[in-house]
């Protein structure tokens, strides 16, 4: 087995490097943080001092970063270092543009790269059960895939160069837009007098079924495991859905497409978030909803 080096060693990309070492990968490592830096060398990366250091003699360099800017500025200087037919994974949510400007900078270099952005949150970083959603060629994918077994369950291959990312704010975007749905109905059960339980017991065998309301029921009761038991603690957090909304309405403005619902998601959580909502879980916005109505 060859050299794995992880730049982004936070909530994700720390439980993500350790299920590296446990399936007996050598992984080194580097994030800005000390914290990230202290807890991935506990669960046994080798911390290295930078980024070109990480580059230096690994052949499979993966990024888990929080946004676009950080993942260009991270392969830029990558690109720079790592040697020809380096395979370079970068697993951050990012806007479809500056994923494809990634590619296109690992290939004006002779390096293999794939987007590979994740569902499934800490939980499943953790657990090594994520759900990897990715774009490159085919070639890249190959080599990728039993890196990616490591540390998730499920992994899609999407298309070319950005289609990970693509699959991605699709999908949350689907998800936000289901979870205000689903909270509407609740909150609107509430004012009828119908009790959560009856109608849980009829959507999630009805028309209305969907994840939102099966696996992660906004009310605290139907699905004990979902964060409303826990006073909505994350779970996903509510800003991190913003971020993904935002990533969604980007793609939709620079593309042409209509997204009214998608839109209108995007501005509940930012109100949401405004009212100090942002580090709860992205359920909570029912709360949001319930507080919004009338007497
Ligand atoms: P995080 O903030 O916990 O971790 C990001 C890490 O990157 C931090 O430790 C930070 O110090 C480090 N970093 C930033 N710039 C750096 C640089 N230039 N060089 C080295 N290290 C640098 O965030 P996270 O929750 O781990 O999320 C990472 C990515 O995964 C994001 O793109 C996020 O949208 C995506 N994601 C997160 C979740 C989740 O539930 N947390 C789920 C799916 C996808």
């Amino acid at each position: 087995m060859g050299v794995i080096g992880f730049i982004g060693l936070g909530n994700m990309g720390g439980p993500m490097a350790a299920n590296l070492v446990r399936h007996g990968h050598r992984v080194q490592g580097f994030d800005l943080a000390a914290a990230s830096r202290e807890a991935a060398a506990s669960a046994g990366v080798t911390i290295l001092g930078g980024v070109a250091e990480t580059a230096s003699g690994a052949d499979t360099l993966l990024t888990m970063l929080p946004n676009g800017a950080a993942v260009l500025a991270v392969h830029r200087e990558l690109a720079a270092i790592a040697a020809p037919g380096t395979l370079v994974i970068d697993s951050s949510t990012i806007d479809v543009e500056a994923s494809r400007h990634a590619h296109a900078l690992a290939e004006a270099r002779g390096l293999l790269s794939l987007d590979a952005p994740v569902s499934g949150g800490t939980g499943g970083a953790a657990a090594g059960t994520l759900t990897f959603m990715t774009g490159g060629t085919e070639r890249a994918f190959a080599q990728a895939h039993p890196i990616l077994q490591a540390m998730g369950r499920q992994i899609v291959h999407c298309g070319g160069p950005g289609a990970g990312q693509a699959a991605k704010i699709c999908n949350n975007m689907i998800l936000g837009v289901s979870m205000i749905a689903v909270s509407e109905a609740f909150v609107l059960a509430e004012r009828l007098g119908l009790s959560a339980q009856a109608l849980f017991d009829v959507a999630s065998t009805s028309s209305g079924q969907c994840w939102s309301l099966t696996s992660y029921c906004p009310v605290p009761g139907p699905v004990p495991q979902s964060p409303a038991n826990r006073d909505y603690k994350p779970g996903f957090s509510s800003a991190l859905m913003l971020k993904d909304l935002h990533l969604a309405q980007q793609a939709a403005e620079s593309t042409g497409a209509v997204t009214a619902l998608g839109r209108h998601a995007a501005e509940l959580y930012e109100r949401f978030a405004a009212a100090g909502g942002g580090d709860r879980d992205f359920s909570g916005i029912i709360e949001a909803i319930r507080k919004e109505g009338r007497g």
